[in-house]
């Protein structure tokens, strides 16, 4: 058998029955940048490519058994965290974390779609900013979820501190929800903005692009990636998605994680 480098990536999501976030959108994207993927499912979702139905929250206790049934047999390099919806998951998530300091953890603060619909408990945020920040090694807010996550914060450099202060090592807030001509994203790490990374604002709506996003700096990281690399590769990946996203229903672009392997040119 090839001996393989194939890192295992812990990931907590929901399932979005598009396949164009939640977990089928980080299976893809770690699949894509050559991890294996090892899913908990968080929450069941009924939703299209406009607009969310209803959802279920699994039980606190079977996203622990899920996650240790894994963690007690495979190594895992990295987890990612994405769509929680309940605070009693969010507690349940942190008390596994606590007995594995070393994984390295990127937490995308999933509160609402993209279209703006709440996924889980109004607490959330409350409680994602008191037990999971700590454990953080990169958070991923778009502009409005870090003014929730950091309510005290008056500017983004002001979220960015607090997020930090929160306990998490890095903070990468995305510009997308942003009202700017170009896509400006930010990572603060230390006690201070060490990046900006500006890109062409593309014309559609996307479903999915954080998830994959997140799941691609968990996948880099995996890869043993430094932080702000692995932000500034999944920052390019994920770009290159959207640009080569699908319209597959009547709504949001899906973004396509697989675009090298199409036959098309795919710079
Ligand atoms: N996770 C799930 C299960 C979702 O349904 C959604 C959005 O619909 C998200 C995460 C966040 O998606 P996005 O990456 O578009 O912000």
């Amino acid at each position: 058998m090839a001996a393989i480098n194939i890192p295992v990536v812990l990931v907590f999501s929901g399932s979005d029955p598009t396949g164009g976030a939640g977990i089928e959108a980080d299976i893809e994207t770690l699949t894509s940048l050559g991890c294996h993927a090892a899913p908990v499912i968080t929450a069941v979702t009924a939703q299209d490519t406009f607009s969310l139905k209803e959802f279920a929250v699994m039980d606190a206790s079977l996203v622990v058994a899920q996650a240790r049934a894994v963690l007690e047999d495979i190594p895992v390099a990295a987890v990612k965290i994405g769509m929680l919806g309940a605070t009693s998951v969010v507690a349940a998530v942190a008390s596994i974390l606590d007995d594995y300091p070393s994984i390295p953890v990127v937490l995308d603060p999933v509160l609402a779609t993209n279209a703006g619909q709440p996924l889980g408990e109004a607490a959330l945020e409350d409680a994602m900013r008191a037990l999971l920040l700590r454990h953080t090694t990169m958070v991923t807010p778009n502009c409005d979820e870090a003014r929730l996550l950091s309510p005290e914060g008056d500017s983004l450099d002001a979220c960015g501190q607090a997020m930090l202060s929160a306990g998490c090592e890095y903070a990468l807030i995305t510009g997308t929800h942003d009202h700017t001509r170009d896509v400006v994203h930010r990572l603060y790490g230390g006690t201070r903005l060490l990046e900006t990374y500006t890109f062409e604002r593309l014309p559609g709506h996307y479903h999915g692009s954080g998830c994959t996003l997140a799941s691609a700096i968990a996948g880099n990281l995996a890869h043993d990636l430094e932080p702000a690399n692995a932000a500034a590769n999944a920052l390019d990946f994920t770009w290159k998605t959207l640009k080569h996203a699908h319209r597959l229903g009547m709504g949001q672009y899906i973004p396509d994680r697989m675009f090298w392997a199409r036959d098309t040119d795919n710079d």
